[in-house]
């Protein structure tokens, strides 16, 4: 018998209706022989509420209670999923991450798993139960409840599905695979049938949500193939998996977007070795993501050559502003910076593909269509397989369209 590891996500499992038709799904695949571990999100717009309650309460609530609280949304999913399908009359059972065996480090909020010990699902499984896990959360060896960051319900999945060698790794959610572009911001995108780890992780962790990046690295690193599909429709998906050299053809998978991005720009920083390892050691301190750090030769603000200075411009998530707001302005007191400026309402556009490595003049032919569609650029970064763009806010779905078009990725307008 096979042993399927299927993920819910969210909008999935957004209502009493939904859940029902999940419980029919997973009674049905129980019926035709497999065994199965489910693993679900919160219902959608769940784990929002709880972090909306908990700000309104504290505006910078501790990370433990958080955790605490974050994690009732995954617990109300997999009882509500186990009765559905105890009144079909399949035997299922319902575990917490912990139950489960999902072991990890103390990183409240954003824990790392640390390993799995799956012998209760083993044994509920050898039981001929279906075993329905709460995605997103784990425990410390010392007994602490966490939770594995945004999205972190995919970790859970590929997780079980590595430690339990499933045959098969679903992670049905409301689209119907992978697409070369976030549908809702250009409906011409199309589904894409296979995508490489590597491709699959740059545009998770350029904004496109659809996986949470490290569910995608840890897949990776222990090799499971995976599938994105819909909980929706029965259309096979995207399989995510090791790259061929078929793939290489492609110079560009996709293009994503990364909206709520602030830039931070030091001007008048000491140009002597030391000072950036200070000063990005602080904010790494503080737990914030610190991404594409540009550093430049600075002119003194009088227009004279004096003492070597340089500027430093980085981009940051915009809700960890105000962490860096405070660490900085304490670096530039103490003469750090002679100046600081902080500019939200900015994007990052990404184009990502294995197939760059091989191919020349990718970014030129980006920056061309930018250009053509009228967006400016404000910051550039490169990587073997992937140029990202900071714009403008408010350009940032136009220059998704611009690029898509291209490099010729869309199809007729897809239905969702
Ligand atoms: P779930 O709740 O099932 O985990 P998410 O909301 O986390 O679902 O992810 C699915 C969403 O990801 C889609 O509704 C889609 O808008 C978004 N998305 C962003 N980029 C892409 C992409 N390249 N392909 C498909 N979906 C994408
Ligand atoms: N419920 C969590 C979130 O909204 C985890 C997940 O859905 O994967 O981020
Ligand atoms: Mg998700």
């Amino acid at each position: 018998m096979a042993l399927l590891v299927q993920k819910y996500g969210g909008t999935s499992v957004a209502n009493l209706e939904r859940i029902q038709r999940v419980a029919d799904r997973v009674a049905e695949s129980r019926r035709r022989g497999n065994r199965l571990v489910v693993v679900v999100s919160a219902m959608s717009g769940v784990t929002d509420g709880l972090l909306r309650m908990a700000r309104e309460i504290d505006r910078e609530p501790r990370e433990r209670e958080m955790d605490l609280l974050l994690a009732t949304g995954e617990q109300t999913t997999t009882a509500l999923l186990a009765m559905a399908l105890h009144a079909r009359g399949v035997d299922a059972v319902a575990l917490t991450g912990a139950q489960a065996g999902i072991v990890t480090d103390g990183t409240h909020t954003r824990a790392r798993i640390a390993n799995v010990t799956p012998s209760a699902v083993r044994a509920h499984l050898q039981a001929g139960r279906v075993v329905i896990v709460a995605g997103f959360q784990g425990q410390t060896m010392g007994g602490q409840i966490t939770t594995l960051g945004r999205g972190g319900s995919d970790l859970t999945a590929i997780a079980l599905a590595a430690v339990l060698r499933a045959a098969r790794c679903e992670i049905y959610t409301d689209v119907d695979g992978v697409y070369t572009a976030d549908p809702r911001t250009e409906p011409r995108a199309r589904k894409i049938r296979e995508i490489s780890y590597d491709e699959m992780l740059e545009l998770a962790s350029t904004g496109a949500k659809v996986m949470q990046a490290r569910s995608v690295e840890f897949a990776k690193k222990f090799g499971v193939v995976f599938e994105v599909r819909s909980s929706f429709h029965r259309t096979r998906g995207t399989m995510v998996k090791e790259e061929a050299k078929s793939m290489e053809r492609v110079v560009v998978r996709g293009v994503s977007l990364e909206k709520n991005q602030a830039k931070v720009t030091l001007a008048g920083v000491a140009d002597r070795p030391g000072v950036a390892a200070n000063m990005f050691s602080g904010i790494a301190r503080g737990g914030i993501n610190v991404d594409m750090i540009v550093q430049n030769v600075s002119l003194p603000a009088d227009g004279k050559r004096g003492k070597a200075q340089t500027d430093i411009t980085f981009t940051v998530p915009r809700d960890e502003l105000s962490k860096v707001k405070r660490y900085l302005e304490k670096f530039r007191q103490t003469g750090g910076a002679r100046q600081i400026l902080f500019q939200e309402g900015i994007a990052k556009v990404s184009v990502v593909g294995i197939g760059m490595r091989s191919h020349s003049g990718v970014a030129a032919q980006l920056f061309r269509a930018l250009a053509k569609a009228g967006v400016n650029i404000q910051m550039i970064s490169t990587s073997e397989i992937k140029i990202t763009v900071v714009v403008d806010e408010s350009a940032g779905p136009k220059a998704v369209r611009a690029a898509h078009r291209e490099f010729r990725l869309g199809g007729r307008a897809q239905k969702r």
